[in-house]
């Protein structure tokens, strides 16, 4: 896909809703429904993205999940994808749910801190978990009942839909070599991360995935972060910016979801929910595995077609980042007893599984050699 047609696809906060909106009907071709007993009964819902339409990885993902459940369910269950702005606005997504109005959608917890703020422990925290982390404290932990807990509040279920891994810290144009240099940076940075960034004196702009690159190449802001490699090429920053920096301590692992009508799930038959977490499983996997296969083809990209300087961020600003993040959370915390409740697990599982993580995976990455050090400029 050319970077003009990505970028006019990724309309993140699409100005209003097109076309009528349709409700998804259901078709009754058996009698005698019951929970646990299979019937013919045919389900067609709509699912809305915050994704644009066709949008690489993320609106793959929730095509695949779409595709997935018709075939394991022999065509009983069949989901039209919306892109986001199609039928409602990309983040109205959640409401459109919420209410019934859609069956289905797919997007990030972090875009729902205006209805909860504790929404956003189960999308990306700075400094927090990794994707293998969060699937442990979503499976092995109680990362998912809490999860359940708090979107059942918005008459929700939540399913895993991926995770990005380890994003990339950004694109700017001048070097961060001290806290100071991000002074009055303004950066396109969403969620907890903002916070952290405005503590550092810097300016958390919340620019649309589309306003992205032009916002760059006129200077209404300094840099921004996206996703990693893969994406940020697509999106052509590597035109209008110089440093592209890692790590990514702002996104360590976004993790994606699906979201259904708490009412139209439980009203299913059991083998049909139980269809519905396998197939979302199958995309939990794959969009980790499609990051990671695509992300390392792109970078070798990035540096040896399009020239992009590799930079890290030093240690003494990551350490100083970690310390104003604290501050973040602790003071979402202190303001919602919920954010308190799925923070204070968060934390306990994040020690736990660190311990362990130090040990093997952050011992393994230490003392094999993936890439030349000159590799970092
Ligand atoms: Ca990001």
């Amino acid at each position: 896909m050319k970077r003009k047609d990505f970028l006019k696809n990724t309309m993140l906060v699409a100005a209003g809703a097109t076309g009528v909106l349709a409700c998804g009907s259901e078709q009754q071709s058996g009698s005698g429904d019951a929970p646990n007993i299979i019937s013919n009964k045919k389900y067609k819902w709509d699912m809305v993205t915050t994704w644009p339409p066709q949008f690489p990885v993320l609106g793959e993902a929730a095509d695949l999940f779409a595709d997935r459940l018709k075939k394991v369910t022999g065509g009983r269950v069949e989901i039209k994808v919306h892109g986001g702005g199609e039928l409602v606005p990309a983040l109205e997504a959640f409401d459109a749910v919420s209410s019934g109005t859609v069956q289905m959608g797919s997007g990030a917890s972090y875009y729902w801190a205006g209805k909860s703020p504790a929404t956003q422990f189960f999308c990306a925290v700075p400094f927090g978990m990794n994707a293998q982390q969060i699937s442990a404290w979503m499976l092995g932990g109680d990362g998912y009942e809490l999860w359940k807990e708090v979107y059942a509040k918005f008459n929700l279920v939540p399913f895993l839909g991926g995770n990005t891994g380890v994003q990339m810290g950004g694109w700017f144009n001048r070097e961060i070599k001290t806290v100071a240099d991000l002074k009055g940076l303004k950066m396109r940075i969403p969620g907890l991360a903002g916070k952290v960034l405005e503590k550092a004196g810097g300016a958390a702009i919340l620019t649309p995935g589309s306003e992205i690159y032009m916002g760059l190449e006129r200077g209404v802001i300094d840099a921004t972060e996206w996703i990693g490699p893969y994406h940020d090429y697509k999106m052509g920053f590597h035109k209008v910016a110089k440093y592209y920096y890692t790590p990514g301590w702002h996104e360590p692992g976004a993790q994606l979801e699906f979201f259904i009508n708490k009412g139209v799930h439980d009203a299913l038959p059991k083998d049909i929910q139980a269809a519905i977490k396998a197939v979302s499983f199958e995309v939990q996997s794959w969009v980790l595995a499609e990051f990671d296969a695509q992300n390392g083809i792109y970078l070798e990209k990035l540096i040896n077609e399009k020239g992009v300087q590799l930079r890290q961020f030093p240690k003494e600003v990551l350490d100083q980042l970690r310390i104003y993040t604290k501050e973040a959370l602790n003071e979402i915390a202190a303001a919602d007893p919920m954010s308190k409740k799925v923070y204070d697990s968060y934390q306990a599982f994040m020690k736990k599984v660190g311990k362990w993580s130090e040990l093997t995976e952050k011992s393994y990455y230490n003392n094999i050699q993936v890439l030349d050090e000159s590799f970092l400029g």
